[in-house]
This record gives C-alpha cells, structure tokens and sequence, in this order.
C-alpha cells in the first residue's frame, strides 16, 4: 500500500480570500540557469535533435498560448505571440545556433542563450520601434526555450491540464498578468505581502491567494496536494481527509454568506442613519469593470493603465490604448471613469524596456518619475485618455506625486496633448478634472499645496502605508511592521481628509484598506465617505455600511485617536465589525 503522505501547515499572510485545495503546480519564471560545458563532435548531432525538439515543444506551447489568450484577452492581445512563433521559425536564427555548436564545442544551451542574446542586443539598439520590440519577443523566446531544453517549466500555465494551485517563491505583477486564470485554483508563495500587485489581481478575480508562506516551495515534493485558506493566510500541504471535510463546512457557510450578501449587494449604500456613502471600483481591466457594477459601484475610481502594458508586455500605441481605455469606458455603462496615468516600477516592472535594474524599485524610478522623463510615451498614453473623454466621463489622475513641481509639469503635458488634439480637430472633454495620488509622504506633507492644482485627491494607503512606516510593501521579512493601522497612517489620513474639506477638493481613498471593512467606520469617521475597492468586495462594505450610524463612527473614530499601537486598534476595529454583522457569522 503506498505511504500516506503527512499533513504539513505553513502559516503565512492571507493574500487574497477564498479556499481551493488541488494539486500542486510549480511555477517557475525568471531567468533559467544555462550550464555551461563542452561536447564532443560526435554529440553535436544529438544536441542538435535536443534544440529541434524544444523548438517544436516551445512551438506547441505557444500556440496552446496564443490560444488560451485569444479566449480570455481576445484575439488582438493574442497576436503578440505570432510574432514569438515567427522567431521560432526564423531560418537565421536557427541556423547561426548549430552553426554555433559546431565552431565552440559547446552544449546547446550555451549556444541557444549566447545567440539570442546576440540577437537581442541587435534588435534592441535599432531605432525602428517595431524591430526593437522583436528584442522582447526574443527575450521571452529564449527563456522558454532554455526552460525546456532544462527540463524546467518555464512561465505561463495555458499548457496545463487539470486547474491546479501555482506554487512559488514569488510572483510578479507580469507573472500573473501572463496566467491562464481558467487553470489557476488557487496562488501560494514563498515571499510577498498584502498590497504587492500580483496579489491585488489574485483578489480581483476572485482566486485565493495566500503569500509569505516562507519555505513552501523547498518542502513541497512531486505529486503534492495542497489546500489554501485565503481567509486565515495559510496553506497545508496534503491535507488529510478530516481536514478536507472541515474546510468543506468553511466553504458552505461562506457560500451563505455571499448569498445574504448578494440580497442586499443593490440596495443604497449609506450609514444606518442615511448617510451617503459613495462605493467605486479599482479595475485591471474590463472585466473588473463590469463585476464592479455588477456588484453597485458608482464608477471606477481606479483604472490601472500598467496592467494593459504588462499584459501585453509592451509600450502599446496610443491607438492600441485608445481602444483599450474605450472599452474600459464602454464596460463603466456611463458611469464616471478615473484613468490614472502609468504607475510601472516599483513590482511592476516591464521587462521588454530594459530598464536597468534599481536597488530601491519603490523608492525610484517609478510612475510619474518615468512618464515626465519619457515624454513621447506620456504624451501618447495622455492623447489616448483625452480621446476616450468624448465617450463618456473620464478622469484622469498621476500616480506618486511628491512635489507641486511634479504636478505642474504633468499638467503641462495634459496642457500639450491637449493641443495637438486640438490642431487635428479630434474631440474631447476640455474640462476633464484632473486629480493625483496621496501616497507619499511628502504629498500628505504638502497636500494644502497639491489641493490648489487639482480637482480632486486618491488616497494610495498601499504605497502610503510602506512610505509612512519605511516598510517595503513586499518583503515579507518585515511584513508584521506593515501596519495600516499605526496611527501615523491614521493621523495622516486625518490631515488629508481635513485639508481635502478646507480646500474643497474631492477626496477617493483607493488603497486596499478602503476593501477592508474593519476600516469601514474608522474611515467614514475621519471625514471620507468616497472609497474605491475591488468589486467583489463591495457588497460586503455595503452591507456593515448600513449597520452602525454616522454618530457611531465619530465616537469610534475618537476611541481610536487615542490608542497607541496599532494591534491595540486592529483587535478595536474587529471586535466592532463581529458585533454589528453577528448576523453574518450565525
Ligand atoms: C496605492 O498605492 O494605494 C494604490 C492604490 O496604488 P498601487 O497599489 O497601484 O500602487
Ligand atoms: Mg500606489
């Protein structure tokens, strides 16, 4: 009889809610190792037949690619992937390889990574846009192809069979732009916190996730099962048959829960004592957009530029983006849409620029930074926005403000997208409000200043809180001083929302806190009634909305000024909620 396999529990930070238990999947992405040796003439035959059958398996993999991407992005995102398939056909290429083996002895590897990579400088320093887009293409070619002649998978998971649960030590935002949601049950990593972005889109769409669970990838073995328990942050490897049957019970009454939800998901978002609260929609593309209204927002507070440029892994044209915001408009049904210019750096790196690596993403080159410094790429994304504008009610808003000057310069080039738009008579609203985000400190600092240039301000508490605190957001090494609830975020926001009312600028927090309900009153008592979360998590919002008053609020908001440690007001928040949604635990 074979061994049964011991239960394993690892703890680590709830990413995204939900629970899935399946096989487990190894994900493997970066840069594979190439080793390095010499062959023998009579072996270069037979390393030659190794690189025609990882072409020929890259090929299939491609295609199972650019096929499961036609089906969930559509067939213009899909196209991206010929243009890898025709690499993969390229005689040139292909010949310079095994002519390569045969001038150095060495293994095929070697050969594969050192003429790419020839190739890839070419193309790379050619002026033509098109052809040093082919410099990507050939990047991700010679990764997966290296993959498979080492017998590692590489990125992407079209490929699979059965859905299963993605097991790594990381997972970027383009990773997880890259996967085929349709095969993922379930993400677990080694590393990562609660507001790094691969996570945020694991909440989005609704998959569980639970990151910074140190070690699993080390004791996971071949042929693991694994169940996540996204509401409780941890993951347990083979689980036994009792503990599948109690998480079944989960499951069940979390079923309940979302249909007592869903009953009152459309009913009017306000306080107990009728206070309008205002609930709008982060989205990564347009399908959050529809859950978002689906689930009763009132717009999208939050549109995230970068992800349509790390799905694509590319700089997308102005007209590429034009169709893309349109649909993002198309889906908000008429309602307000804020587009907020390109935020990549950070975690959200775009590997087909071929940025140099930083030492500090999050402290550099990043967002507005990048976009001032690279006019004709902000002038494009700007002229897109603008353009949308006439399609229904747009937005716009800059990521990482830090300084007026920074502001007025990007209001500079809205100024001159707005004229070449102009001289070609091409249409848009000439009023479209501008606003900028609230998460640095120095903008918190200064936001009196800020109010005078802008219409309105989005709280960023994800950035804000890893800024305040000097926490990187995801490194989970130091993922316990992360704390949302440290009352210098709570006095900061206090000056924001204060300042916001003085200047009259409208104020949207769309940092992860505004998804989390423990905040819900402590927020509304501070002066905010406009937040900007996940759609699927509006409901609940909605529903603890309506069971405290404005009054309770305030004094809640008073108690919590005066406490000093933030696990002192996260145990205050929770104890607040589980009394006033009982309902929902019975
Ligand atoms: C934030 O920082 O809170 C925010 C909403 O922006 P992002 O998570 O994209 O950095
Ligand atoms: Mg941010």
């Amino acid at each position: 009889m074979p061994e049964e396999k011991s239960e394993n529990i690892l703890y680590g930070i709830p990413g995204s809610p939900g629970v899935s238990h399946g096989a487990a999947f190894r994900f493997l992405h970066g840069d594979v190792e190439v080793p390095h040796y010499q062959v023998g003439e009579s072996e270069q035959v037979s390393e030659i037949e190794r690189f025609k059958d990882a072409l020929l398996t890259t090929r299939e993999q491609i295609a199972e690619i650019r096929k499961a991407v036609s089906k969930n992005l559509g067939e213009k995102e899909a196209g991206i992937f010929d243009a890898h398939l025709l690499v993969l056909e390229d005689k040139a290429l292909i010949s310079d390889i095994e002519k390569d083996i045969k001038q150095t002895g060495d293994n095929i590897e070697q050969c594969v990574y050192r003429v790419t990579n020839r190739y890839h400088d070419y193309f790379n320093q050619l002026e033509d846009e098109y052809l040093r887009e082919r410099a990507s293409d050939l990047k991700d070619i010679s990764k997966r192809l290296l993959g498979n002649l080492v017998g590692e998978t590489a990125s992407g998971t079209a490929f699979l069979g059965e859905p299963r649960i993605l097991v790594s030590e990381d997972l970027s935002p383009s990773d997880t732009a890259s996967l085929d949601r349709s095969k993922i049950l379930g993400i677990a990593t080694d590393t990562g916190g609660r507001t790094s972005h691969a996570v945020i889109m694991a909440r989005a769409s609704g998959v569980p996730a639970v990151v910074g669970l140190r070690g699993l990838t080390e004791k996971l073995t071949e042929g693991d099962s694994i169940l996540i328990d996204g509401f409780e942050g941890l993951a347990i490897i083979n689980p036994t048959n009792t503990t599948l049957f109690r998480y079944g019970k989960v499951g069940l009454r979390r079923k309940k829960i979302n249909d007592l939800l869903k009953n009152e998901a459309l009913l009017p978002a306000q306080t107990k004592d009728g206070v309008t609260l205002n609930f709008l929609a982060n989205a990564d593309s347009p399908d959050e957009v529809r859950s978002g209204i689906e689930n009763g927002c009132k717009g999208v507070g939050l549109f995230r530029t970068e992800s349509i440029f790390l799905k694509k892994n590319q700089i997308p044209s102005e007209d590429q983006q034009f169709e893309d915001y349109r649909e993002i408009v198309s889906a908000a049904s008429g309602k307000p849409t804020t587009i907020r210019t390109l935020d990549l750096g950070g975690d959200k790196i775009l590997d087909s620029i071929g940025r140099e690596k930083e030492e500090n993403p999050f402290m550099g080159f990043r967002a507005i930074r990048y976009c001032l410094r690279n006019p004709s790429i902000f002038l494009d994304q700007l002229r897109a926005i603008l353009r949308v504008s006439s399609f229904g009610k747009v937005k716009i808003m800059f990521p990482m403000i830090s300084g007026v000057g920074e502001i007025v310069r990007a209001k500079e080039f809205l100024f001159t997208a707005k004229r070449q738009l102009t001289e070609k008579n091409i249409t848009f609203d000439k009023d479209i409000e501008v606003g900028c985000m609230i998460e640095t400190p120095s903008a918190v600092t200064i936001c009196d200043m800020l109010a005078d240039e802008v219409d309105f301000f989005s709280v960023g508490t994800n950035d804000l809180v890893q800024y305040l605190l000097a926490v990187d957001r995801i490194n989970n090494q130091i993922s316990y001083l992360y704390e949302p609830h440290h009352p210098a975020v709570i006095r900061a926001l206090m000056h924001i929302f204060e300042v916001s009312k003085q200047k009259e600028v409208g104020v949207t927090l769309c940092g992860e806190i505004a998804g989390d309900p423990h905040f819900l009153p402590l927020l509304i008592g501070l002066g905010l009634d406009t937040f900007s979360a996940t759609g699927t998590l509006l409901p609940e919002l909605k529903f603890f909305g309506r069971r405290f008053t404005s009054e309770d609020a305030r004094t809640l908001k008073d108690r919590i000024l005066k406490m000093r440690k933030p696990s002192e007001i996260k145990v205050y928040l929770k104890n607040f909620y589980d009394d006033r949604v009982s309902e929902l635990m019975n």
